[in-house]
Formats: structure tokens, C-alpha cells, sequence
């Protein structure tokens, strides 16, 4: 008997997101093979802050005890003010309801790294290649070829599934062609290390802190050796003057006057971006945290949305090697972490950046005011904490995952609720009216249908593309009978005129009904309707089991974002005026996967 051949799964890059999709790989028994370009692993001083969700996954992989051991537990942070007094003292123990973690641990990236090092050379089925500069990658037919220096025709490796961890450089994303769009802050950042103990100059200071200052804001935060402060850099001070020991000595002297010189161990510029890659999976290749994504550090989640991607990746793969659908498993997880990053880390971050700078003297006191309000009490600081330590993002993401990795019940023979939930992973289609235009997908409105299969048949057969019917005057269950024989992919039921609690019991039942039509469960803008009002009513929708959210009549990117944000367990299907729909990408981005586009009806066919 010959034993089955393992699937050959490659990891580039050894940084703290490579290294913990490798283990979280390699822990379920699969060979591995990590690439590294440098000849050790880095020891520059980077990441520093572990936020809860990253404790949770490092605790799965039985790495995070040493983390622990090895750093300092903070159990809180702080906002100060211009003369770093105490505007607000964010209290993470109101997160132990919701976690095992209720606190961030600061340690260096390199740390973890080289833990994870150690777990990694103790298993037969990993093997660790130091100086091993990936060159390129090329995608093959269900493969990736990947070139290291050297390889001529024949590549190196032909990986089954290649997740990309090779940093903000990536050379893989970089040789795919995928493009790395965003923006570079105009302002370097300084950061400088010193020995001198912040903690004997301030009254509980904690171990981090974020500084309000129009001019001088910062961060200022303790690693387990120092205790780490980070300036901005006016765009007309060259480098060598910003690094001078004088200049820096005025800089830490302006944090607290000390009698003596700051002993400063190390300094250093770097430039800070926030650029998203335009896609995170293609082929066989996920790409995984700087490699995908990066941003600034005030808030401290690169590495930790990095740390999410490697989670979600492995399993996407351990989805697709166990039989699932690769296209499904590389499409989920493109799309749920790019979300992350564009929603969560991106958004936030620049939030962080905007206030901590905010020169508008009232509205830098507003903001103050809000944050030692929100710290004061206690619902408002759990609320905040659940964003600020990525809780909730990355809880998001995770059933956001599940259920982008369980598929909907393939029974049917004409599975073509099936066929468009796969076109619509990770990007959005257009859906134009039957007889009105060339859409992905085509959309037949309540008043024009005829409910029996054979002329709904005629119909499907007719249009060449997933149909969209919308549904009334027709008991749901009928409905998603007669949808079923006729091939139609999704059904939809619509609030605009009827009670939404009505429209969830249809809901409910079309979807406890169906093996394969799509159920969409519509809130319909209506005048006097607020926000809260259609969150209320689309939460309903999807808890009865709605497939995706359908929100008539809006086409501000803002307000489908928020609505998103607030449901982000299923797709957005947008109907709206065709000038007033944004770019497909803002529709993307807010979660969009079908739009309706309202090209004039002519007859149906
Ligand atoms: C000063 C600073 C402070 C930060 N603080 C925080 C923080 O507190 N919290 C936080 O979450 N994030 C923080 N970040 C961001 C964080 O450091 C990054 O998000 C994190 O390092 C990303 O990890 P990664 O594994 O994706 O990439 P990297 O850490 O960049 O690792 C990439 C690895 O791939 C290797 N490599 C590169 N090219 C190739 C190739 N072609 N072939 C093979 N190997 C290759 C590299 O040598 C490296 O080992 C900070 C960043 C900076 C600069």
C-alpha cells in the first residue's frame, strides 16, 4: 500500500505571522516547508503590544504561556494630554466576560518568533529554510511555482497552497501583480528607546499611552527591556537631525525634564503607510499580514491583524485539503480579511491618527471630554474595548469565516442559489432587471413574477444568469417550492410595505424550506427611517436565516457601511437609482455582494 501524498504547503516569510501559520499547520499534522530570506530571524524592535483575540490564538497553538512569561501584562491604557496628564484610564478587566485574555501583553515580535522557533524545530513535519529569498511566484493550474534565487525554468517548489507572509515588500504579492493601494503619511515617525523608568515621573502611568497633541502627539509604552516613546517628524527635518542624539535628548526631555541625560539604547525613522492589497487570495496564494496590509501603529494592530489573517488562512487551507472548495475557501477568506483590514485596522487606525493630532483647540477638548466619559462608564468603556483590543473584529471575521466555509446544501440538481453565492465571494456583482441589460446576475420584481415553476423555468432558462426573484401575494413556503424546481437562485422579501416582524417570519420559513435558493431579506428606505431603525429590522433578517441583507433605496457608502458594520454576518444586495450608486469598489468595501442596477424593464421574456 503506498501511503497518500501529502499536499506540499509553503510558508514565506518568518515573520511573527508566518511562523504562527506555519505551527498553526503544522499542529494539524500537515508538512510544511517556511522560507525565510534573511539568514536569522529579525530581531529589529517592531511590534510590541499582543491585544486578547492574538493571546486567544497563540493560547490554541500553546505558545502563549511563554509570551506571557516573558512580558509584561497590561492591564489597562491610557489617553494623556499635551503635559501628559491623565485624560482617561481604559480598564481591559471589563473584558473578562468576553475573554481569557482580559489584558494586552507587551513583548517584541522577535520574541514570539523565536518561540515559535523552538516549537517548530522539535516537529518532523516542518522544515525551516534560513536564506531563502523567495524571487517570484507564477500560478500554475491548482499550484503555485515558486522561484528562489538560482531556479531557471524549473521552480523550487510547486506548492499546493502557498500563504504569503513575506512583509510589506512582499515579493510574492509583488510578482503576482497585485497592487498595493493606499496612501503614505506625509510625517516620518520617531521612535526612541531608553532605560530611564517612566513609571517613578507619572502617577499610575501604564504601560501604554497615547498622547493628545497637536504637535507633539505620540505613544508612549513600555517593552519588557524599555520603555519605548514614538514622536512625529515634521516634514522639513532632515533624518541624520531627527536621529541626533541632541535632537532626540530634547524630544525625551520634553516628555518629563530630567536633571541627567536620557540613557537611549536605540532609535529609529521609518515611514508610515496605510495600503491595502487590491486582493488578499489569488490561485493558490494567500496573502498574510504586511504582506496584505499595513497601517500606522497607533493602536497597535498590524501584527494583530496579521496574527488574525494566519489564523483564518490555515483555515481556509485545512478547508480546502479536507475537500471543500478551493475557489470558496480562497474567496472567503479574501474577502472577510480584507474587510478586516479596510474596516476595522484601517479606518480605526486613521481615526487614531486624526484625533491624536487634532488642532482645532474645541474639538480636541471634545474629544477628551468624550474619552473620560466613555472611561467613566463602565458599559460605554466595555463597548470601546471590545473595538480598541480587536475583540470584536476578529470575532466578526472568525463567523464571518464559518460561514463563508460551510456551504449552502448543495441537494438540489440545479444548484443555482449555489452558483451565484459562489460568484459573489469577495466581489460585487451587478444585477440588472430581466430584459434590461447584460448583468451577472438578473432580477425579477415581485409584480412581474408568475408563480409557478414552469414559467419561472422559463424564465431562468431564458436569461442565462442566476435570477433574483422578489416575493409577494405568495405564501414563503410556496414561494421557495415552486423557486426550487424552477432553478431560481435567490428569493426575496421586502419591508417596504409590510411589518418587518412579518418579513422575518417569511424569512424564517424560506430558509427552514430551501435546499438551495438564496434568501434575501430586504429593508427598504422609507421616509422618517433612521439607521438604528434599519439595523433593528435587518438584525431580525439575518438571525431568521437571510443569505444576504437587501437595503432598497440607499446608496450612500457611509450608511451601507454602518449597516454592514453592525451585520456583518451576510452580504449587503443594494438597489438604488443607478447615478446614485457609488464605485463598485466603495460597494465592496461596505460589504456590497449584489447590486441592483435599474435599467428600464422591458418585457419579460
Ligand atoms: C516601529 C513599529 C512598531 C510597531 N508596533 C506594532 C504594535 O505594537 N502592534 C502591532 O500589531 N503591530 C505593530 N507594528 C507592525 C508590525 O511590526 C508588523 O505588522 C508585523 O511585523 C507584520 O508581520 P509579518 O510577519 O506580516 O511581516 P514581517 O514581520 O515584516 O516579516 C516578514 C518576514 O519575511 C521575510 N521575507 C521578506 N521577503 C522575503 C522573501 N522574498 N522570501 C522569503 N522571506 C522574505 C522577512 O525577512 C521577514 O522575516 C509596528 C511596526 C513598526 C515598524
Amino acid at each position: 500500500m503506498t501511503a497518500e501524498p501529502q499536499p506540499t504547503i509553503v510558508v514565506v516569510g518568518m515573520g511573527p505571522v508566518g511562523m504562527i501559520a506555519a505551527l498553526s499547520l503544522a499542529r494539524r499534522g500537515l508538512t510544511v516547508t517556511v522560507l525565510e530570506g534573511g539568514d536569522d530571524l529579525a530581531t529589529e524592535s517592531r511590534a510590541s503590544t499582543f491585544h486578547p483575540p492574538s493571546l486567544e490564538i497563540l493560547a490554541e497553538l500553546g505558545v502563549v504561556d511563554e509570551l506571557i512569561a516573558t512580558g509584561l501584562k497590561a492591564p489597562g491604557f491610557q489617553y494623556r494630554g499635551h503635559s501628559r496628564e491623565l485624560i482617561a484610564h481604559l480598564d481591559m478587566a471589563l473584558l473578562s466576560e468576553h475573554t481569557a485574555y482580559p489584558f494586552r501583553i507587551q513583548n517584541e515580535q522577535g520574541t514570539l518568533t523565536r518561540i515559535i522557533r523552538r516549537h517548530l524545530e522539535a516537529m518532523d513535519n516542518v522544515t525551516l529554510r534560513f536564506g531563502a529569498p523567495v524571487e517570484r511566484v507564477e500560478m500554475g493550474r491548482d499550484c503555485a511555482y515558486v522561484y528562489l534565487p538560482g531556479d531557471k525554468r524549473e521552480p523550487s517548489y510547486r506548492a499546493d497552497w502557498l500563504i504569503a507572509a513575506d512583509g510589506a515588500g512582499s515579493a510574492v504579492r509583488q510578482s503576482l501583480g497585485i497592487a498595493f493601494e493606499g496612501v503614505t503619511y506625509p510625517e516620518r515617525f520617531l521612535v526612541a528607546s531608553t532605560t530611564h523608568d517612566f513609571l517613578d515621573d507619572f502617577d499610575d502611568l501604564a504601560y501604554v499611552s497615547y498622547v493628545y497633541d497637536p504637535d507633539d502627539w505620540g505613544v508612549l509604552l513600555r517593552t519588557p527591556n524599555h520603555w519605548r516613546v514614538l514622536f512625529p517628524i515634521d516634514e522639513d527635518e532632515p533624518d541624520e537631525v531627527a536621529l541626533s542624539p541632541e535632537r532626540i535628548e530634547e524630544r525625551l526631555q520634553g516628555v518629563i525634564a530630567l536633571d541627567e541625560p536620557y540613557p537611549v539604547a536605540h532609535s529609529t525613522i521609518y515611514r508610515v503607510h496605510q495600503r491595502l492589497a487590491a486582493t488578499f487570495g489569488l490561485g493558490r496564494v494567500l496573502l498574510a499580514g504586511d504582506a496584505a496590509h499595513i497601517n500606522n501603529p497607533l493602536g497597535g494592530m498590524g501584527m494583530n491583524s496579521g496574527i488574525h489573517d494566519a489564523h483564518a488562512a490555515v483555515e481556509a487551507v485545512v478547508y480546502a485539503l479536507e475537500g471543500g472548495d478551493p475557489q470558496r475557501a480562497v474567496d472567503t477568506y479574501a474577502r472577510v480579511r480584507y474587510d478586516a483590514a479596510a474596516v476595522d485596522v484601517q479606518k480605526n487606525t486613521q481615526k487614531n491618527y486624526e484625533e491624536m493630532r487634532e488642532r482645532d483647540e474645541r474639538e480636541r477638548a471634545g474629544r477628551k471630554q468624550e474619552m473620560a466619559e466613555i472611561a467613566a462608564d463602565p458599559e460605554r468603556a466595555r463597548a470601546y474595548l471590545m473595538g480598541a483590543s480587536m475583540l470584536s473584529s476578529f470575532a466578526t471575521s472568525r463567523r464571518r469565516m464559518r460561514r463563508g466555509l460551510s456551504p449552502v446544501n448543495p441537494k438540489s440538481s440545479r444548484p443555482a442559489g449555489r452558483v451565484l453565492s459562489d460568484q459573489v465571494r469577495g466581489t460585487t456583482l451587478l444585477v440588472s432587471a430581466v430584459g434590461g441589460g447584460e448583468g451577472e446576475a438578473v432580477y425579477l420584481p415581485a409584480e412581474r413574477a408568475a408563480w409557478s415553476s414552469d414559467a419561472l423555468a422559463g424564465v431562468v432558462d431564458s436569461v442565462g444568469a442566476p435570477l433574483i426573484v422578489g416575493v409577494s401575494d405568495v405564501a414563503a413556503g410556496d414561494a421557495v417550492a415552486i423557486a426550487e424546481r424552477a432553478g431560481v437562485a435567490a428569493v426575496e422579501f421586502s419591508d417596504g410595505a409590510r411589518e418587518p416582524a412579518a418579513v422575518a417570519a417569511d424569512v424564517a420559513t424560506a430558509h427552514g424550506a430551501r435546499h438551495d435558493t438564496l434568501v434575501i431579506g430586504t429593508i427598504a428606505e422609507t421616509e422618517g427611517r433612521s439607521v438604528d431603525d434599519l439595523v433593528a429590522a435587518g438584525r431580525l433578517y439575518v438571525d431568521a436565516g437571510a443569505d444576504f441583507l437587501g437595503v432598497r433605496g440607499i446608496a450612500d457608502p457611509d450608511i451601507l457601511h454602518a449597516i454592514h458594520r453592525a451585520l456583518p454576518e451576510v452580504p449587503l444586495a443594494v438597489s438604488s437609482s443607478a447615478a446614485a450608486l457609488p464605485s463598485i469598489r466603495q460597494l465592496t468595501l461596505a460589504g456590497v455582494g449584489l447590486a441592483f442596477v435599474p435599467f428600464p424593464l422591458k418585457e419579460t421574456p
